[in-house]
């Protein structure tokens, strides 16, 4: 009974192993914000690019006003004309290309603005991801290690197990298997101070003296197999 006791013990560790292997992989949180943090990059530096393609046409439309003010001020100032009419018309032109042009200015700085603020977020962004890859790999190299022990932990422990098992009585073996599963896991249990260390019922002397000449029996009251303390 001492030795399915101890095959109890491995199989406990075992499951204890087997669960802390399960809840081994924590990194799927952080491969996840690595995604979410690429994804948002690549939308910020998309959203900076048209942001410079809208720029570079506002430049040159402020060039081609430029031109045009240009052209009409060599009109106005060679002196070609004496039209008081056509002089005042284009008087009035140069002012409407001169607005025309301080607006589309406010809009390239703010285009600029934009930008600045949209490459000082990339930057920080990209940090924060060389972060994550950094903790990741980390991560990864210490899960590694820990599955590696894990797994060298349960082999050595079922090898234990299976050495154990094989001076046992494949009946006894059975019985031990099918309580273990009725039972919670608990199919051998010591006595402790003439009660049952299982449901800590008070048992007989006569069960109690039977356990001590070291025989296979049963607690009258939750069934598991007894053993000496
Ligand atoms: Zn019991």
């Amino acid at each position: 009974m001492w030795q399915l006791y101890k095959i109890q013990q491995l199989d406990q560790n075992l499951e204890e192993l087997k669960t802390q292997k399960e809840n081994l992989d924590k990194s799927e949180e952080l491969l996840k914000s690595i995604k979410e943090m690429e994804i948002q990059i690549k939308e910020d530096r998309d959203t900076l690019l048209k942001n410079q393609i809208k720029m570079k046409d506002l430049e040159l439309e402020v060039q081609s006003l430029e031109e045009n003010h240009k052209r009409i001020e060599q009109k106005l100032y060679t002196g070609n004309s004496t039209n008081i009419k056509e002089l005042s018309g284009w008087q009035k032109e140069t002012e409407q290309i001169s607005q025309k042009k301080f607006k589309i200015e406010d809009r390239i700085l703010d285009h600029l603005e934009e930008q600045e603020k949209l490459n000082l977020k990339i930057k920080q962004e990209e940090e924060k991801l060389t972060q994550l890859q950094d903790n990741y790999h980390k991560i990864q190299i210490k899960l590694e290690e820990e599955l590696k022990y894990l797994n060298e932990l349960i082999k050595n422990t079922q090898g234990s197990r299976d050495k154990l098992a094989q001076s046992l009585e494949e009946d006894l073996l059975q019985t031990y298997e099918e309580i273990r599963l009725r039972k919670g896991g608990i199919a051998v249990v010591r006595l402790q101070n003439g009660n049952c260390g299982g449901c800590f019922m008070n048992l007989p002397d006569s069960i109690i003296n039977r356990v001590k000449e070291r025989r296979l029996i049963f607690c009258n009251n939750c069934g598991r197999i007894l053993t000496e303390q």
